[in-house]
């Protein structure tokens, strides 16, 4: 279960012209990923030009499926690496999502850190820090 330290600044995506689009979805609760309209590839993180066509005109961001299965994790279990805000013990997973991406996040408070092994089926769900931001995290998987 992820918990935060009150007081503590929680660490905040960077935004800039490039993942805009993306964090104003997350904002509303919506999780999308970047597509290509040409060659139809998806990517993560979010970029002006697709690698494969080499053309500044083509991403676009789509909904995604929001479901995945964890690729990979680490537990912090002590608070010499972990972040301050947060109670440990948290999770950090890497997440490969249907569209074949790889997302990186914390887990959310139905999953407790003993639970997670490679494989496992998550889902995304939000989290509403404040009222500027609100972050993903993943969940169990219902189906
Ligand atoms: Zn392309």
């Amino acid at each position: 279960m992820v918990e935060y330290v009150p007081g503590i600044p929680i660490l905040k995506p960077y935004i800039d012209a490039d993942n805009k689009a993306y964090w104003d979805a997350v904002k509303e609760e919506k999780f999308v990923v970047q597509q290509c309209n040409k060659c139809k590839n998806y990517y993560q993180p979010p970029r002006p030009m697709c690698p494969e066509c080499l053309t500044l005109d083509t991403m676009e961001f789509v909904p995604s499926t929001g479901k995945g299965e964890v690729y990979s994790y680490i537990i912090y279990t002590t608070d010499k690496m972990a972040y301050p805000a947060m109670k440990i013990p948290y999770a950090v997973m890497v997440v490969e999502m249907e569209e074949g991406v790889r997302i990186t996040a914390n887990n959310a408070p139905d999953i407790d850190t003993d639970e997670i092994y490679i494989g496992m089926p998550v889902e995304v769900t939000f989290a509403k820090i404040d009222d500027d931001l609100t972050l993903y995290q993943f969940k169990k998987r219902k189906s």
